[in-house]
């Protein structure tokens, strides 16, 4: 379903964020203060605006307040990116996503109301570091200090079971949530599905429980 976003700032992250967003077919409000980078965002968004996203004013003739999920990607700048983050909660959008520079910037955004933070750096080098040390992690996604989302390639070893005589639950305490086969994904998978060599599982679960499924599920 086509959703309607705005991404303000649009330097290394919040310019990822928007291409991926406007190539899913979504609608994207782009916005920064910078005339180059919104020029070159006039392909990859739906309106592309120069315009200062911590004058209140601005924010309102932009429509802002319509927007249901607003991406605050406004990076060096902390006064700017915190100013602009109340703002869009004082005009009651329901999610303002905003990347943190550091746990200072992340304490205060907590403060004033962001509903989600997000680290990139910090974020993707744990998952780096997890892909790199582990030839069975694809992908690695960290929901809490104790649970995950992680992204397992089938092996020789439970290739051809299916979910309930592989009992993963009851012996590692993970759940599948879905099975990648190529293209096709098989989300919330039946207990009597097979998994076939190199089919990719996403398992949740706590940490030390994957971990135990890496090291002797697998
Ligand atoms: P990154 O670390 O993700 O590359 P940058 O600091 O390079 O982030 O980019 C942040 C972007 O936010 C820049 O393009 C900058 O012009 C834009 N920006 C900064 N302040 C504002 C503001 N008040 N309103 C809109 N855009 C802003």
């Amino acid at each position: 379903m086509k959703k309607q976003f705005a991404v303000i700032g649009l330097g290394r992250f919040g310019s990822s964020v928007c291409r991926e967003l406007y190539r899913m077919g979504h609608e994207v409000l782009a916005i920064d203060t910078n005339e180059d980078k919104v020029n070159e965002f006039t392909s990859f968004s739906t309106h592309a605006v120069i315009a200062d996203a911590t004058d209140e004013k601005v924010l309102k003739n932009l429509g802002v307040r319509n927007f249901e999920h607003v991406v605050v990607a406004i990076g060096d700048n902390i006064q700017s990116s915190i100013l602009c983050t109340l703002l869009l909660k004082e005009l009651e959008v329901p999610q303002v996503w905003v990347k943190a520079q550091n746990n200072y910037h992340h304490k205060v955004l907590e403060k004033i109301g962001a509903d989600q933070i997000i680290h990139p750096e910090y974020d993707m080098g744990i998952r780096i570091a997890q892909h790199l040390t582990s030839e069975k992690v694809i992908d690695y996604i960290e929901l809490s200090d104790e649970y995950s989302i992680v992204e397992f390639f089938a092996t020789d070893k439970i290739a051809d079971r299916s979910i309930i005589d592989l009992d993963i639950r009851a012996k590692y305490g993970c759940t599948i949530l879905a099975i990648k086969r190529g293209e096709d994904i098989n989300v919330s998978p039946y207990p009597h599905d097979v998994i076939l060599k190199n089919d990719v599982l996403i398992l949740i679960g706590h940490k030390n429980d994957l971990k135990r499924f890496e090291d002797h599920g697998l």
